[in-house]
């Protein structure tokens, strides 16, 4: 039974790394998923967002890639000469970033290179990036694709594949290029698939890829993280603003707000303007600098609410999110899930409100069915 970091096989200097950011025990889906990694074996966890899932790879990964200590003699993924060792694909480029941060974190001291590659951005910095032979390439599969078509990537050298949020990267449609980039790796490689949900689609992509992999489940699949404090509110379309902006002027923290569509984040973030707030939006039409800057500007608390769609905002990895506002209900359960795990991260607790129009209560019942329960009302 793993119960803190030292029960697990590490290095002093990862057990360092681990102490800087300030992890003081496991999740529980890192007390279960590090030692297997470590063994080498391939492995599915079927974790929702909030539950340390990045560090859960990262940490081994990490481990192995430098190759410490006697129990990774025999282990070939180590920096490479010719190209990465390891590949983690994702299916947003904020999801990318923040996995390469987490990289950096916990292994840029032992000289862990890590570059990003996604789309929306000029090629130029990645290309500079690519030459420099980092170990890690964190990568979107299309813009990963637009590389190795061009020659200025190869996966020959790679000894390790993730697959972050396989399950979003099947619902975006990334299918056809997650298999052509596991092709193009060497069949040998140690792969590891995370996903909240393990529809038949991710099970066949388990199957076809993966070599024994271990299983390794945290809480019950797919249920929305038991520290959020769910709130549903019954409203006419037209009374959602008026009842955000209530809300917004009633209660202090972060707050992040999904939209259904760009157009209704810019409208709602325009509107919680005018009323006097810090507010800024994240959406597709935003351009990269854009989005970072709105990302960095609520991470550290310029901007107290964030709109958002939900693609812009999957992977949004801020701690202290105090709210969670569904301005409009998601079409999927899955999404409802993942938009209400972005608060209460790992040790915190959290809310989430829902605002339910009549012509929302199709979806409402949806979710509730999803969640076999109802959400409480106000
Ligand atoms: P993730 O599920 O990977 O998106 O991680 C969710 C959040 O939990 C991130 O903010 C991490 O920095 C944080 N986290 C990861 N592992 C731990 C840990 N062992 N203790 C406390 N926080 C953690």
């Amino acid at each position: 039974m793993v119960r803190s970091f030292t029960d697990l096989t590490l290095t002093p200097a990862m057990l360092d790394a681990i102490d800087r950011v300030g992890y003081s025990t496991p999740t529980p889906i890192q007390a279960q998923a590090i030692g297997p990694i470590l063994e080498g074996r391939d492995l599915i966890g079927c974790a929702q967002t909030g539950t340390g899932k990045t560090a859960a790879f990262a940490i081994p990964m990490i481990e192995l890639l430098t190759g410490t200590g006697e129990r990774l003699a025999g282990n070939p993924a180590r920096l490479g000469r010719s190209g990465p060792s390891a590949l983690v694909l994702a299916p947003t480029r904020e999801l990318a970033l923040q996995i390469a941060e987490a990289f950096a974190t916990l292994g840029g001291a032992r000289g862990i290179e890590t570059v990003v590659v996604i789309g929306g951005e000029s090629m130029a910095p990645q290309l500079a990036g690519l030459r420099k032979r980092p170990a890690v390439v964190v990568a979107t599969p299309g813009r990963l694709i637009d590389h190795l078509e061009r020659g200025t990537l190869s996966l020959g050298s790679v000894r390790l594949v993730v697959l972050d949020e396989a399950d979003r990267m099947l619902d975006m449609g990334f299918a056809p290029q997650v298999e052509r980039i596991l092709r193009a790796t060497p069949l040998d490689r140690q792969t590891l698939c995370f996903s909240a949900t393990m529809p038949p689609e991710v099970e066949a992509l388990v199957r076809r890829h993966l070599v024994r992999p271990i299983r390794v489940e945290v809480g019950v699949v797919a249920r929305p993280v038991a520290k959020v404090t769910q709130v549903l509110y019954k409203t006419p379309i037209q009374e959602k603003t008026p009842l955000l902006l209530r809300l917004l002027g009633e209660e202090r923290g972060q707050t992040l707000v999904f939209t259904r569509t760009k157009h209704r984040a810019d409208r709602v973030a325009r509107a919680v303007v005018a009323a006097g707030h810090r507010a800024t939006r994240l959406h597709a039409d935003r351009s990269m600098t854009q989005r970072r800057e709105a990302l960095d500007g609520f991470r550290n608390g310029r901007y107290r609410v964030l709109i958002a769609t939900d693609i812009a905002a999957r992977g949004i990895d801020v701690p202290g999110i105090a709210h969670v506002v569904n301005f409009d209900l998601p079409h999927t359960a899955e999404d409802y899930i993942h938009r209400i795990g972005r608060t209460a991260r790992a040790e915190a607790s959290g809310r989430a409100t829902s605002f339910a129009a009549p012509e929302e209560h199709e979806q409402l019942r949806t979710i509730e069915r999803h969640l076999g329960h109802s959400v409480p009302r106000n």
